[in-house]
């Protein structure tokens, strides 16, 4: 995988609000478009900020309206454009009575096939040169958080040390790059380890979907390269929080802090926060000393490779 690029649709939470709209997050995955969440409106979201409607796959971390209500229209409209591949939808129970009956409502009829898959915590899909990985969350319905992992990377081939020790350039530098070794041009024997370097971590991107902090979750987050977590409330909101099964910004930062993840970024907000965001910031730094910012619809960024 070479590109992944995460484009915000939706940063608020319940509802959309002038600035915001409800929750989306478009992730382009090399060839891969994939949705995480798919809120009403998101469809004229992806056509602002430049996203393509060429999805391969929607991932719902719970059917709380806000997260699921924009698949019915967008579902019509790729049928209109005449939209042939199967389209892949997942989500925790009941997604399969939910989303068919998303697919179902009206008179039209999609002309082309919809799968529905339910996942549960601990289910990881391998979609070639990466995977997506469910987690158990806290909830007031049943909900998942996602991961998003890139393979394990091929160390790194150094030309230089190859050509010195006199390898013949062409095929042999595949072989050992696969692991094999090969005769050099005076007939010695050169090892994959003297020309290519360790192994490298993929990259992995984890989102929260809506929840209390919870250890599964902070589990899977270890050493993430970015963790998007819901911050829908502030300190003065804690009752809140604890009632409706969110976090607070604050809360958010500590899940971060104790998981050493490299990024956070907060979203979900609730209509209070929509455009005075700056307590929400403040809070979760206090907690959390790496970077952190507050997502904004259109919010488009890359997650560069490890070294
Ligand atoms: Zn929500
Ligand atoms: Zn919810």
């Amino acid at each position: 995988m070479s590109i992944l690029r995460l484009t915000f649709l939706g940063t608020s939470a319940a509802a959309p609000t002038l600035h915001r709209n409800v929750s989306g997050l478009a992730v382009k995955a090399d060839s891969h478009l994939l949705l995480f969440d798919c809120g009403e409106g998101s469809q004229r979201q992806m056509i602002r900020f430049g996203t393509g409607f060429t999805v391969d796959a929607a991932f719902f971390t719970h059917f709380h309206a806000d997260h699921y209500l924009g698949i019915i229209g967008f579902l019509r409209t790729l049928g209109m454009g005449g939209r042939t591949e199967t389209m892949h939808l997942y989500g925790p129970m009941p997604a399969k009575k939910v989303l068919d009956a998303a697919i179902h409502l009206g008179v039209e009829r999609l002309a082309f096939p919809v799968e529905i898959h339910e996942l549960k915590g601990g289910e990881k899909l391998d979609r070639g040169g990466y995977s997506v990985s469910a987690v158990r969350v806290d909830h007031r319905v049943n909900a998942l958080g996602y991961v998003i992992e890139e393979d394990v990377r091929a160390g790194r081939f150094d030309l230089e040390a190859a050509k010195k020790l006199g390898v013949v350039p062409g095929p042999d530098y595949g072989k050992l790059q696969r692991g094999e070794s090969v005769k050099a041009a005076d007939g010695t024997e050169v090892t994959p380890s003297q020309v290519v370097g360790a192994a490298r971590p993929g990259r992995r991107v984890v989102i929260s979907g809506d929840t209390r902090p919870c250890a599964a979750l902070t589990e899977a987050s270890a050493g993430a390269d970015l963790l998007i977590h819901e911050s829908t409330f502030s300190d003065d909101e804690q009752e809140r929080a604890l009632e409706t099964r969110h976090s607070t910004a604050r809360e958010a930062g500590k899940v971060a802090h104790e998981a050493k993840v490299k990024r956070l970024i907060l979203t979900h907000l609730s209509s209070r926060h929509d455009v005075d965001f700056k307590p929400l910031l403040e809070q979760a730094k206090q907690e959390y000393s790496g970077p952190c910012e507050v997502a904004f619809d259109g919010l488009t960024l890359e997650v560069p490779v490890r070294e």
